[in-house]
């Protein structure tokens, strides 16, 4: 009697969770749509942060929904399957991690026949096969980098190379920077078409002279990047230096975006004085004197906006970025009075800001108050408050009826035995199944 009891309990757990597969399915799907739509980008700095804040998933689960609901959008057969409770989100969540369209109807065999543990380390072994090639495919184009240097019959010297991606795009950087810095003189003389814009299939304009082409441009800042690293002694700096920004801003633009005054860059390109006062909100300043001429004529010491130990308190009591839903645990000092308009450096007119929402809230519109308890309060651009922790949803008062009701009206039959694997109890032999399912395997 209480036997047969407890075979009731069993399929009303297993049934009860194949309701909560087709339902995650559905989840999954709404998760995707409002990932593609961008409709976490609210001043959150990923669809799966804001999952975090607004559901109370850990990161780590979030983030993998995140990538589950991306993959099942390519790989519609694991997508059904999971959407009629036939294999569980675990299996699924396996599975996506290794399958493509080319594969996914052999691993949703895989899924369908096994236990979670068979479908766990199939997708193991999956992944040291993939990891093998993907080694062996980088290791062979590792191989073929090389940069061939030859004299041509006429003198010139001819380029010919092939390099690694990461290092292919460095020189493309820097290539374009030599070319902005040696043609915006050009350009800004010029009203015709900027460089930029002109794509390398351009056949050339006029060779003789003129506009130079592309790949004469291309030619003159190779040059240019040669002789500035012979100049700096071949030394790419230490990484807070290559990166340094110089701004020249004026004293009371940094306090007023609205004044009248210049904030440039060093090559005297315009920035927004909102981005000024961000960048001056928590770094390293000189305070120069200008007479009305431009001339320098005094320079103030190079002082850090926010001292050591006020910023070693800072990170104490903050912890992380204050942003609803971020908490990255390292940032800026945000002053909530900026220092320009007479904002005090003191812990409570400070706030950890990480450079993601330090920029929410200087360039994009966001505010963030202490109110008198000393809590901060963030708002959206339209004004909406955007609390540290969103209100609960509305869940009906028997929820797995109201599943259940859902499932039915959708024309699916949900039972006890809907996700039992074909599996008979054969022991699993990892290495075959591999050789035999995967492209890549011998
Ligand atoms: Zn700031
Ligand atoms: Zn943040």
């Amino acid at each position: 009697m209480e036997l047969h009891e407890l075979d009731q309990l069993g399929d009303e757990i297993a049934e009860l969770s194949a309701h909560i597969e087709a339902a995650t399915a559905h989840l999954l799907d709404l998760i995707r749509e409002f990932d593609a739509r961008g409709g976490w980008n609210s001043g959150f700095r990923s669809c799966a942060a804001w999952l975090s804040w607004r559901v109370g998933l850990d990161l780590g689960a979030a983030r993998e929904r995140v990538r589950v609901a991306r993959a099942l959008g390519t790989l519609p057969r694991l997508a059904q399957a999971l959407a009629r409770g036939e294999l569980s989100y675990a299996k699924v969540r396996a599975l996506t991690r290794v399958a493509t369209p080319e594969t996914e109807e052999r691993l949703l065999a895989v899924g369908r026949a096994g236990t979670a543990d068979h479908v766990e380390r199939i997708v193991r072994g999956w992944r040291r096969v993939d990891r093998i090639a993907e080694a062996r495919e980088t290791a062979r184009r590792h191989a073929s980098r090389a940069l061939h240097v030859y004299q041509d019959e006429d003198g010139m010297v001819v380029l010919r190379g092939r390099l690694a991606p990461e290092v292919g795009a460095l020189l493309v950087q820097a290539l374009a920077a030599a070319r902005e810095r040696l043609y915006q003189q050009a350009r800004a003389n010029d009203a015709g078409p900027s460089p930029a814009d002109v794509s390398a299939e351009t056949p050339p304009a006029d060779v003789s002279e003129g506009t130079p082409t592309l790949a004469q441009q291309q030619a003159d800042a190779l040059a240019l990047l040669a002789e500035t690293a012979l100049h700096s002694g071949i030394d790419p700096g230490a990484p807070g230096e290559r990166y340094q920004v110089v701004v020249h801003v004026e004293g009371p633009v940094l306090a007023d975006p609205e004044a009248p005054g210049q904030s440039v860059l060093e090559d005297g390109a315009h920035v927004p004085a909102e981005t000024s006062q961000r960048l001056a909100c928590d770094a390293s300043r000189v305070v120069m004197r200008h007479v009305p001429e431009g001339h320098v004529v005094e320079v103030g010491a190079r002082t850090r906006t926010i001292p050591p130990a006020l910023r070693r308190a800072l990170h104490h009591r903050d912890r992380g970025c204050r942003f609803p839903g971020c908490g990255l645990p390292f940032g800026q000092g945000h002053h909530l009075r900026h220092w320009a308009q007479g904002g005090p450096t003191t812990l409570s007119n400070l706030a950890l800001l990480c450079r993601r929402h330090h920029r929410a809230v200087h360039e994009e519109g966001y505010q963030v108050e202490r109110q008198p308890d000393g809590e901060l309060r963030f708002r959206r651009p339209d004004g909406q408050f955007l609390p540290e922790v969103p209100p609960p949803a509305a869940v009906p008062a028997d929820p797995v009826q109201a599943l259940r009701a859902r499932h039915e009206a959708q024309g699916l039959r949900l039972h006890a035995r809907t996700a039992i694997p074909g599996w008979l109890g054969e022991p699993l032999n990892v290495g075959w199944a591999i050789d035999v399912l995967h492209p890549l395997a011998r």
